[in-house]
């Protein structure tokens, strides 16, 4: 039998057992979709959970990118970052507006927010970053910067479930905040994405959004589109609010192994938690400098192959390099950005990986830094060898 394949993630599903009366009241109801009991009970859990007003529940996090961009009438301009996920960029192209690309900070991979102002131009109009791997962007002086020029900003939170900033939601900054509940994420109801939004005017204009528009049966405000979650996901969801807070245990826990055994290993970068946020170890990437560790990135992401280790390389390519976008002024010279794709590779991560693979993860990386180490101590002593002779 072919080994499992230890992959950059494992979905944690709720007990079948705790499902199954949901789905049995489900059946009985025959209330599928559209707005039903456990779709209205989620929405509320969610909200206390997170500590945020209003989440407007989505099919998936694409959709609710592009219904907030729809929601805040957004149009012309808006600046973004080419270190994410491709959907972030492909929300403004489905919307027509044009994306600004901006570079990263290093530290934490976010949108430099120091850069924003200088890429701001007549047709600017909102801000569109990235909380990447969960921690927070410089959300005080984006909101600074969008307060100055009259600018929305709409965060991508995709990874930043359950994330504090100063103690409270990193999703309450921003107009608008969104989630996606993919499998891959840090908590799913397989597929699935919410908006997070400040008052109930607004929740009630992306609800409509998210139902083709229609207001009642013979009423459509708006070109709404259909992003609704259904009631098997609602009920799924709501099953892995109570496991959540064990799962970021698992996960801290498996971070701190990480962080434990490459600490000592030079050109092997890791992140450490940011200051007053409260994280949710949603991923670990790790960012390997060639020059100091004698070995690229994607040297690593092949030896761990080689013992059945699949990390992934979030993210690169950049999306400025994708074709679709690679053309636009504001690609090229995105160097931060660019290194840090470069270097960049996350590994196994989910709540209930087994210490081992931490300990091989670690041991490999250790080899290859000794071997490469071992190389050129050999190499320098025959240059001296060469030398003397
Ligand atoms: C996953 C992800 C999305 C898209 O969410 P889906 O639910 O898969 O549509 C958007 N942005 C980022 C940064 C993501 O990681």
């Amino acid at each position: 039998m072919e080994k499992h394949k230890i992959l950059v993630t494992r979905p944690q599903l709720p007990p079948l057992n705790e499902f199954i009366p949901l789905l049995e009241d489900i059946w009985d109801s025959r209330w599928l979709t559209n707005n039903g009991k456990y779709h209205q009970e989620f929405e509320k859990q969610l909200a206390v959970f997170l500590g945020v007003p209003y989440v407007s529940l989505f099919s998936n996090g694409t959709l609710a990118l592009m219904a907030a961009l729809q929601c805040l009438k957004i149009k012309g301009e808006v600046i973004t970052t080419p270190f994410s996920f491709v959907a972030t960029t492909h929300s403004l192209w489905w919307n027509g507006i044009k994306p600004v690309f901006v570079d990263i900070e290093a530290d934490y991979c976010n949108l430099d927010a120091k850069l924003i102002e200088a890429a701001i131009t007549p047709e600017t109009t909102a801000i569109l970053p990235v909380h990447v791997y969960g921690n927070p962007c410089d959300v005080d002086e984006i909101q600074n910067l969008a307060d100055r020029y009259g600018l929305r900003v709409i965060y991508d939170a995709a990874h930043a479930f359950g994330v504090k900033y100063k103690g409270s939601s990193v999703l309450n900054y921003g107009d608008l905040s969104i989630l996606s509940f993919h499998a891959t994420k840090v908590f799913n109801t397989i597929e699935g994405g919410a908006i997070i939004c400040h008052d109930l005017k607004t929740k009630k204009r992306i609800d409509y959004l998210k139902n083709f528009g229609i207001a009642d049966e013979t009423t459509v405000v708006a070109p709404g589109i259909n992003a609704k979650m259904n009631e098997l996901q609602a009920a799924y969801g709501i099953l892995q609010l109570k496991y959540f807070d064990s799962a970021i245990d698992g996960r801290q826990h498996i971070t701190e192994k990480y962080r434990d055994g490459l600490k000592d290993i030079e050109g092997v970068r890791y992140l450490e938690n940011p200051v007053d946020v409260d994280y949710n170890y949603s991923y670990f990437p790790v960012f390997i400098d060639e020059s100091e560790f004698g070995r690229s990135r994607d040297d690593v992401y092949e030896e761990l192959k080689k013992h059945n280790i699949y990390g992934r390389r979030y993210f690169y390519p950049l999306i400025s390099e994708f074709s679709t976008y690679r053309g636009l002024p504001s690609a090229k010279g995105l160097d931060i950005a660019y290194e840090i794709s470069r270097q960049v590779i996350c590994l196994p991560l989910y709540p209930d990986l087994p210490d081992e693979v931490v300990d091989t993860v670690v041991s490999v990386l250790k080899g290859m830094a000794r071997v490469e180490s071992r190389e050129i101590a050999v190499k320098i002593l025959s240059q001296i060898k060469r030398k003397m002779e």
